[in-house]
């Protein structure tokens, strides 16, 4: 039976995706090797680089300031390498917390410099995005997570200030044009909507290095991974290739204006459905919904375990909410079919059918 993953991460790929990262485990670019076994200075592992390097830059219009790289160590090692080489340990940091990321980037974080908390949503359980708070106007940086996976919520839009951001984008890179200019550095774990586990994307200005009063560990110094086009050491070669991959995918696609429109349309199917349906109910502001990770609730949550079975019977995988919160979470990400949605949909109109 079809199956239509709605895991949160690692999450779904695209089935092209899929089978040329099978056919390359077997062969790889015509060399009777895998792409598992060879040299990550093979020129045919460099060109996969080159084009990881040319499709991220393509799909954001990254402009010239900026540089990408591919990194290992998560998300997670972003929030303590962004202030690293970011922060200095007498300037301000200003960041919004809007869910568990953020509230481990600002842990990571506090340690480097002055960090300001600028605003928070975690008296209502991170179900909203703080709104109407003050921007300090002597901040280095701004740290927001645009997309809060666990809870469900995503900026609609960037904080409206001229300061630079620093951003956790691991849920929604690629679902949407950004303006990489007002970044001072954008990082993503690959495994939400990029590519597999493994990998972590980086966009940092260049002109905002090599400014902080301490020492930097090589491994830790984004100059480092610069110079050596993310090759210093041995890069995570097969993440970053199906990250390629799907890259290319989004790129003939449409690019990311395309899944923009995409991902409005999936997530206005389930959501019309979650506020339609009386069984159902949506624990997050209106405005401030995720396009990414759809979280709903059973209002009897004494059916949860009867609709789950249903859901899964009907081939719709991974929607357990996160633990966090409860109920449900559908994600969404690029690589989710328009027809899934509408499968899960159906699942919850026959639930309200025999339960209601
Ligand atoms: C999953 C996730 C992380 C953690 O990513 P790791 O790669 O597991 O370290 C951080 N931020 C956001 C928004 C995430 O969704």
């Amino acid at each position: 039976m079809k199956k239509y993953n709605f895991f949160a991460g690692p999450a779904i790929l695209p089935q092209p995706v899929l089978m040329k990262a099978a056919e390359a485990v077997n062969d790889f670019a015509g060399m009777g090797l895998s792409i598992l076994e060879i040299s990550h200075r093979s020129a045919q592992f460099t060109d996969v680089m080159e084009r990881a390097f040319t499709a991220a830059k393509k799909l954001l219009n990254i402009p010239d300031t900026h540089e990408v790289l591919f990194l290992t160590g998560g998300a997670s090692s972003q929030f303590f390498m962004a202030p690293l080489n970011l922060l200095g340990s007498t300037q301000k940091a200003g960041y919004i917390n809007t869910g568990t990321w953020s509230t481990k980037a600002i842990k990571e974080a506090k340690h480097y410099g002055e960090l300001i908390e600028l605003a928070s949503s975690k008296d209502r359980n991170f179900n909203y995005i703080p709104k109407g708070y003050d921007i300090p106007s002597d901040l280095r940086y701004l740290h927001y997570t645009s997309n809060n996976t666990i809870f469900g919520t995503q900026f609609a839009e960037a904080p409206k200030t001229s300061i630079p951001y620093v951003c956790d984008m691991s849920s929604d890179i690629f679902s949407r044009p950004i303006n990489v200019s007002d970044y001072m550095m954008i990082y993503a774990g690959a495994q939400k909507n990029m590519g597999p586990a493994g990998t972590t994307l980086v966009i940092v200005n260049k002109d905002e290095l090599g400014k902080v009063d301490r020492h930097i560990p090589t491994m830790l110094d984004y100059k480092t991974h610069i110079t050596k086009q993310s090759s210093f050491n041995t890069p995570p070669a097969f993440p970053i290739f199906v990250s390629m991959l799907t890259m290319e995918w989004v790129l003939e696609q449409g690019g990311v204006e395309a899944m923009a429109s995409r991902n409005e349309e999936k997530a206005a199917l389930l959501y019309n459905e979650i506020d339609r349906n009386s069984l159902f109910t949506s624990p997050i502001a209106t405005e401030d919904r995720s396009l990414m990770n759809i979280c709903f609730l059973l209002k009897d949550s004494s059916l949860e375990d009867k609709f789950m079975a249903e859901a899964t019977e009907a081939g719709c995988m991974g929607i357990k909410g996160h633990r966090s919160v409860g109920g449900f979470r559908a994600s969404t990400y690029n690589a989710m079919s328009k027809e899934g949605v509408e499968v899960l949909v159906q699942v919850m109109k026959h639930f309200e059918e025999k339960n209601a």
